[in-house]
């Protein structure tokens, strides 16, 4: 090569060099943007049960001598704690799977166990509900990953569907094959989502209605667990849904083969 073409050669890897370098700039203040405005959501998020406490310990101070008045407070105050436990723990669940804190040996799991367990988990809430929930699970199939997390990601959405749907109605969860890869299904018949929703759902803490999902004991932060965890396992979740006809949330996965695992884990999960 001529140094001149040698030269244009340096220049123009140069210049790649130079726009690899901003685009990891760029990329590096999306992240930063987006941690700063996660950060303000949780320091929100936390405030309003933090302060419901504070309020709650003085009115007790205050009501003292009235045994009734203390009783209701301190239940209250038993409600806003769980909250506070519930939300801590979902931020912690989150920031674990954002981090992509994949197990560092992943299992070879049982789609069928998987639903099974998630149902078995959401059970009590669904009776209390007088919500009739039942699992279809039709084949031998399985996934590459963790089955605590997957487990997580779809007893999520079955909390869901059941929180969102009105006594008395029916919640069922499926597993069947589409075009090679897994889909898990959870349908519900409860109050549904308009287009505009479905495409925010996922977003961190967004709620269609605050007060309701509070009232559930909601954070807004599940769905984006769900995400995060299926996109760990390499796969996406879909919704369908329809204002006052129900919803369907579909986890797609890869399926695991035998000889897709990793070597010593197809020995390990026979
Ligand atoms: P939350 O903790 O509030 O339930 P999620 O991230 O799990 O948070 O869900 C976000 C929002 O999506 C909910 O507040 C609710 O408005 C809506 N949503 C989720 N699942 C359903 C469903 N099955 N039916 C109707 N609305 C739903």
């Amino acid at each position: 090569a001529t140094p001149r073409f040698l030269h244009a050669r340096v220049a123009a890897l140069g210049s790649a060099f130079v726009l690899v370098l901003c685009d990891d700039q760029t990329e590096a203040r999306r992240v930063d943007a987006v941690r700063r405005d996660f950060i303000a959501n949780v320091s929100h998020e936390l405030k309003t049960p933090i302060g419901a406490v504070a309020l709650l310990a003085e009115a007790v101070t205050d009501f003292a001598d009235d045994p009734e008045a203390v009783a209701r407070f301190g239940q209250k105050m038993q409600r806003e704690s769980t909250r506070l436990t519930q939300l801590v723990k979902e931020i912690i669940d989150l920031s674990r799977v954002q981090d992509h804190e994949v197990p560092a040996s992943p299992e070879r799991v049982p789609v069928a166990r998987v639903v099974e367990e998630a149902v078995d988990r959401a059970r009590t809430v669904a009776d209390g509900k007088h919500i009739e929930l039942s699992a279809l699970h039709g084949g031998d199939w399985y996934i590459e990953g963790s089955f605590e997390l997957l487990v997580n990601a779809v007893r999520n959405l079955v909390d869901n569907a059941i929180h969102y749907s009105n006594e008395g109605t029916r919640v069922g969860v499926g597993a069947k094959l589409e075009d090679e890869r897994v889909a898990i299904a959870v349908t519900d018949q409860g109050i549904g989502l308009s287009t505009e929703d479905t495409e925010r759902v996922f977003e961190r803490f967004y709620r269609v209605d605050p007060a309701r999902s509070r009232m559930t004991g909601g954070t807004g932060l599940g769905l984006s667990i769900v995400k995060h965890i299926v996109a760990t396992h390499g796969g996406e979740v879909r919704v369908w849904s329809r204002l006052g006809q129900g919803s369907t949330f579909t986890i797609l996965l890869p399926q695991a083969h035998a000889d897709d695992i990793t070597p010593g884990l197809a020995e390990a999960a026979r």
